[in-house]
């Protein structure tokens, strides 16, 4: 008997065409006044950031070059709520091959900020945010893992300041961001 097998779910696809309303002229001046960022304009499409990329030779979808194009054009919606920006592993590699000295690492890390700002965070990052906040740790610890400690006689993890947690993340406006409602990147 043959088993039928489920279609499999596809990436949704980025709209190949670019609508005159979709580009915001004034964000390439906005990414520009971000420390690091400065040079974006200076990028002429060689693509030797993507070509060196250790990100870009596993995925499908990340490519540094296109990412630095759809600044300079002003895609801001379309780059803000992408998830390939999260991808950067902020090797540097690409900044060191530039032949513009483009910060290429600098305008991604600059990117994720205004993601953020605008409410674009991922899921996964918003859960880490959200353990941090409540336990100190990034996940939970499970309880088998600190009987397995007790057992091996290791001393027991550490105990998160919390109220130091709190107070950092108000300061700085942290948690804030996980009090709102957001949009999910
Ligand atoms: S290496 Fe530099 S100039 Fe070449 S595409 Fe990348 S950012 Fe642009
Ligand atoms: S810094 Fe980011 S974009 Fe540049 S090479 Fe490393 S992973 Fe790729």
């Amino acid at each position: 008997m043959s088993e039928e097998k489920e279609p499999q779910k596809k990436e949704p696809e980025e709209k190949a065409v670019i609508e005159a309303s979709e580009m915001d002229p004034h964000f390439k001046y906005e990414i520009q006044k971000i420390p690091g960022a400065e040079k974006i304009m200076l990028c002429f499409q060689c693509g030797t950031c993507t070509a060196d990329c250790p990100v870009a030779r596993f995925s499908d979808s990340y490519r540094p070059r296109k990412l630095m194009r759809m600044t300079q054009l002003g895609l801001k919606n379309r780059v803000l709520s992408s998830d390939v920006i999260w991808l950067c592993a902020a090797c540097f590699t690409c900044v060191d091959h530039c032949p513009q000295d483009v910060e290429i690492a600098a305008i991604i890390r600059a990117l994720r900020n205004l993601a953020v700002e605008e409410g674009f965070i991922p899921v996964v990052y918003k859960e880490l945010a959200s353990s941090v906040l409540k336990t100190g740790y990034a996940y939970k610890i499970p309880e088998l893992r600190h009987r397995k400690r007790e057992e091996e006689r290791l001393p027991p993890l550490p105990k998160a300041n919390l109220e130091s947690i709190t107070k950092i993340s108000d300061v700085t406006g942290f948690s804030k961001l996980f009090e709102e409602k957001k949009k999910e990147a």
